[in-house]
């Protein structure tokens, strides 16, 4: 075993999320396994844009308050203890509520080769506030 080295905090990017959001990589393994587990902060009205993962995606909420939709849904209020489950191919988004942060991990697995997530459009302020 060993202590992985710390990684530097990157913030989101402006085509993947709205708003300022901060990134700390917990790991990402290579074949065998390949586990990908981020903690993710959103600050209050940040959120990710629209995409979807390969293999699905395991978030769950550490603090704060959140929103999340799935492409068709309604948006839904996470709250900390919650796991939301994406699967496979689905359409979704998730952020801070509008006047709060929200903390969460990310867990998910990249398939052996190709794109592990596919990005979309940018939520707009329609979609996050209904
Ligand atoms: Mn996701």
């Amino acid at each position: 075993m060993h202590i992985q080295q710390v990684k530097a905090t990157r913030a989101g990017s402006s085509e993947m999320f709205t708003g300022t959001v901060y990134i700390d990589e917990i790991t990402a393994r290579n074949i065998p396994s390949k586990m990908r587990v981020n903690t993710v902060r959103f600050s209050p009205g940040s959120r990710t844009a629209w995409h979807s993962h390969a293999f699905g995606q395991t978030l769950r909420v550490t603090e704060g308050l959140g929103r999340a939709q799935e492409r068709g849904g309604e948006v839904i209020t996470i709250r900390p203890g919650d796991t939301v489950y994406t699967p496979p191919g689905e359409w979704h988004w998730h952020g801070a509520a509008r006047d709060n942060f929200m903390i969460h991990l990310a867990i998910w697995e990249a398939p052996e080769s190709g794109a592990e997530s596919e990005w979309g459009e940018l939520v707009t302020d329609e979609e996050y506030l209904t």
